[in-house]
This record gives C-alpha cells, sequence and structure tokens, in this order.
C-alpha cells in the first residue's frame, strides 16, 4: 500500500506532542492556582492594559505555532487586566464568581466535549439529575424538568416560546395570523423580557409595563386588569412573567397571587429568577417566593447567585410537554438513533454540559453549604443597608429584599445629586478598589451594590462606604481647587 498519499505532513497537526501534554496542564494548573489566589484577597485596585498586552492584542495571525506554556502565560497577562467578576469586590451587575469546582468542571467538561443535543448517555442522565436536585433545592419541584441554557435571556426565550404555543397553537407554524399578542411583567423586569417579545414576534410594545406596589413588586390587581383589559380587546395573552428578585432592587413578586389569577385565567406563569431564585433556597428569605412551586417555568443563572462560572442558566418546568410542542421536530439525518430527545426541547442546537459544573458544585460542597453562602450574601446586604442608613453622609433608596443595595451619596448644597452621583461612580470604577454599577431609581441617579459572591467577606462589605466616601471627598475636593483656581 501506498504510504502517504496526504501532502500536509503529520507533523503539523494542532495537537500537544504527547511529551509535553503533562508539563502544560502543570502550567495551565499553576496559572489557574495564581488566578484563585489573587481572589482570596481584595486587589488596591484594578490594573489596565498596558503597552506588553496591548502589543501582544495588536499582533498579526500566526502562521506558526510557538510554545503553549509562553501562549498561556499571554493569556494568562491579558485576563490578569480584565474585570473579573469573580473577585471579591466586584459588587457591580450581577457578577459571577467562578466556584474553583465549576472551573474544573468546565475544564472536564470540555475535554470530553460531548454534545448535550444528541442522546449523550450519561450525560444527559447527569444534566437531568442536575435539573431536578435545583427544583428541589429551590422549593420548585423534586421532579423538576428543564433545560439548561446560554443565560437567564435565553431561558426567559425558551419559556416563552413554549408559552406563545400553549397560548396560541400552532403559531410557531402559522404565525401569529393577525392576531395581536401581548406579555405582562413587572416595570422593573429585565429587558430580556421585551427582547423575547421582540424575537417572538409579540412586539416589544406589547409587553405590558405593570405598576409596582409598595414594595416594588408588580400589582397583581393591575395586572389582572391589563389581562382582562387585553381580552376583551381581542388582544391574546401569552404569559405572566414575574420576576423573583429584580436585577435593580431584588423585589421580587408575589408568586403566589400570581399564580392564583393565572390560575383563574388559565394563563402560563413563567418566573424570571435569573438572579435572585437562590435566595429561595434560604430560611432568611424563603418566604418571598410563597407559590413558586405553582409556575409553569421558572429561569436561575447558576452563573449569578450559585456561583458557578458562566455560562449556566437552566429553565426549570413540571413536565416537558410544552417545550416539545414549541420545539420538537424530526431530522432525517438523526433517524437511526431514534428521536433525540435534547434536540426537541430547547432553542440551542449543539451545545456543552452545562450542567456539570452545577452538579460538581451540589456534589462537592452539599446544598447547605451553597444555602449558606446565599444566606450570608443575604445578610451582607442588610449589613451594607445598615451601614449606609445610619450615615448622615449617605442615603439608602431601597430596604433590601435580596442582596442588591441602591444608595446615594449626599451632595453638598449647590451641587446637583445626580451629577454628583454619576460622577462619583466614575470616579469609584477609577479608583478600583472597589466595583459598584450606577443605576436610576424613580428618575434618580444612584450607586447599586449586589452581593453575590461567595468569596466576599464582612471586611469586603464594610469597604463598601469606606471607599465610597474616601472617593466622593477626593471628588469634592478636586472640585473646590478647580472652582478656587
Ligand atoms: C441577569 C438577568 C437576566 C439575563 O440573564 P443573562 O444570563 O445575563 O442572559 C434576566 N433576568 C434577570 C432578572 C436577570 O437579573
Amino acid at each position: 500500500m501506498a504510504s502517504n498519499v496526504l501532502a500536509v505532513p503529520a507533523e503539523t497537526d494542532p495537537a500537544l506532542p504527547l511529551a509535553d501534554r503533562e508539563l502544560v496542564l502543570e502550567h495551565a494548573a499553576s496559572l489557574i492556582l495564581d488566578a484563585w489566589r489573587s481572589f482570596d484577597r481584595a486587589r488596591p485596585e484594578q490594573p489596565v492594559p498596558g503597552e506588553r498586552q496591548l502589543q501582544l492584542l495588536r499582533a498579526p495571525l500566526p502562521g506558526e505555532g510557538s510554545s503553549p506554556r509562553a501562549a498561556l502565560d499571554a493569556a494568562a497577562d491579558v485576563l490578569d487586566v480584565s474585570l473579573a467578576q469573580a473577585r471579591p469586590r466586584f459588587f457591580a451587575y450581577i457578577g459571577s464568581s467562578g466556584l474553583e469546582i465549576g472551573v474544573l468542571g468546565d475544564a472536564l467538561m470540555a475535554s470530553h466535549d460531548v454534545n448535550v443535543a444528541t442522546s449523550a448517555g450519561g450525560a444527559d442522565l447527569l444534566e437531568a439529575q442536575t435539573i431536578r436536585w435545583l427544583g428541589e433545592f429551590l422549593g420548585f419541584d423534586p421532579a423538576a424538568v428543564g433545560a439548561l441554557a446560554a443565560g437567564g435571556t435565553i431561558a426567559n426565550l425558551t419559556a416563552l416560546t413554549a408559552a406563545r404555543e400553549r397560548a396560541v397553537p400552532g403559531c410557531r407554524s402559522d404565525g401569529a395570523a393577525g392576531r395581536r399578542l401581548a406579555l405582562y411583567c413587572s416595570r422593573e423586569a429585565h429587558y430580556s423580557v421585551r427582547r423575547a417579545a421582540e424575537v417572538l414576534g409579540i412586539g416589544g410594545r406589547n409587553v405590558r409595563a405593570i405598576p409596582l406596589d409598595g414594595a416594588r413588586r408588580m400589582d397583581p390587581a393591575a395586572c389582572a386588569e391589563a389581562i382582562d383589559a387585553d381580552r376583551r380587546a381581542g388582544v391574546v395573552p401569552v404569559a405572566v412573567v414575574a420576576t423573583a428578585g429584580t436585577t435593580l432592587t431584588g423585589a421580587v413578586d408575589d408568586l403566589h397571587a400570581l399564580a392564583d389569577l393565572c390560575e383563574a385565567r388559565d394563563l402560563w406563569l413563567h418566573v424570571d429568577g435569573a438572579y435572585g431564585l437562590p435566595a429561595a433556597a434560604t430560611e432568611r428569605a424563603g418566604g418571598l417566593f410563597r407559590g413558586l412551586a405553582r409556575a409553569d417555568s421558572a429561569t436561575v443563572d447558576a452563573h449569578k447567585w450559585l456561583y458557578v462560572p458562566k455560562a449556566c442558566s437552566v429553565l426549570l418546568m413540571h413536565d416537558l410537554e410544552a417545550l416539545e410542542r414549541a420545539f420538537s421536530h424530526e431530522e432525517s439525518y438523526m433517524l437511526h438513533g431514534g428521536r433525540s430527545l435534547a434536540v426537541d426541547h430547547t432553542l440551542e442546537y449543539s451545545r456543552p454540559l452545562r450542567g456539570l459544573k452545577l452538579w460538581l458544585a451540589f456534589t462537592v460542597h452539599g446544598a447547605d453549604a451553597i444555602r449558606h453562602a446565599v444566606q450570608r450574601n443575604l445578610e451582607q446586604a442588610q449589613l451594607l443597608a445598615a451601614l449606609v442608613d445610619a450615615d448622615p453622609r449617605f442615603e439608602l433608596l431601597v430596604a433590601p429584599q435580596l442582596s442588591a443595595v441602591c444608595f446615594r451619596h449626599r451632595a453638598p448644597a449647590g451641587i446637583d445629586a445626580d451629577m454628583h452621583n454619576a460622577a462619583l461612580a466614575q470616579a469609584v470604577a477609577a479608583d478600583g478598589r472597589i466595583l459598584l454599577a450606577s443605576a436610576e431609581l424613580d428618575g434618580v441617579t444612584c450607586l447599586r451594590a449586589c452581593i453575590v459572591n461567595h468569596r466576599t467577606t464582612e471586611t469586603d462589605v464594610r469597604a463598601i462606604p469606606a471607599v465610597v466616601a474616601d472617593v466622593a471627598d477626593a471628588l469634592l475636593h478636586a472640585r473646590t481647587a478647580d472652582g478656587a483656581g
């Protein structure tokens, strides 16, 4: 037989030489360990990309390869000058904390690279078990089924696709056929609800932003009125989207009351708990989520408050049929293997075993440790709220229900408070000791800290008002100096 009919020499194969693998793996492990060590302590400031990194990042496409150790070093160097949400004083947005066992789960997952879209054997069972565990952990349903998704945005879209098919059977094939559809959610619901309405042909304008009650929850009576008014006008309600932990203030809608009104109106109730739902597992906040089990579907981002690295969102349901009705279809090239279950349940096709990191987190740490970490974050938010409330330099805007705290620094007379707090947010970011978000609440600009990190300590929390006051002093001082000069 002719040897070497292929013209491309095997030495150029993109594979690590056997002899190098162990060394490279050890080196990668040491870089990961360095990162973990640096996350253990707050760092004094956030470095920005310098000349070394910028030069590297301007380099043209390499034709030839180079040392994997050097390349990994370069990658770690770039990551080190990037904002790591895993750091304990990252309070901006709603971070993910890169739980160590989750990081290893991701590496293991990627090395096997199973595709959950095709029947993947053990991996399918593991993902189904993870979903059941989470359903039990949250008090949604110990027999929960559902799907993993790249984020809360996709999980919400997946649930609402199923809701649309239930509200208008055949909609996936025929379109809305002239019918007008609508969704109902809190005025402070996440933007992804509107995004879903846009993508699903419901129309962003047909998302009814329901007014809030005194606790910043969607007003159930106003929601019922909006639904009934729409029905009278011939509009087809698709679903009520309850928010279990708004992104802005952590308000949890009254799930029980919303389940009542959905039941009475035969309407889908979806709970967007992307951020807040893990608190349902705690003693401290569990009561806020009463009625959760009655929802048709619920979204929770494990990559937010269950600490695992992105991307790991879970859509929980009680039965899969509604998802099958929305997504199942037959693929001729798959007939030999019988029907692929996974492909029938979600929007995505090829996808990784996202559940593994959460499975590992529950297995290694146990549900109680995770519950306690969430409860600690809740207590830390109460501490921050108390610190801010007791300090005349600050103003607490809302009593936190979960772990998001919105507050303002009081501006001295003659200085616009909104402009002052917007400038302060920028100055705090530039200072780099802590990271906060700036937000708008009832038309005023404020600072917002969200505590969803298992690494965050009480000292880290106490640093928030201390650093903000410090930066504010410097800012006002500079302004006075400017004014004087
Ligand atoms: C973060 C968030 C989302 C979006 O989740 P992603 O994972 O960022 O796509 C949706 N809803 C709420 C309430 C959120 O806080």
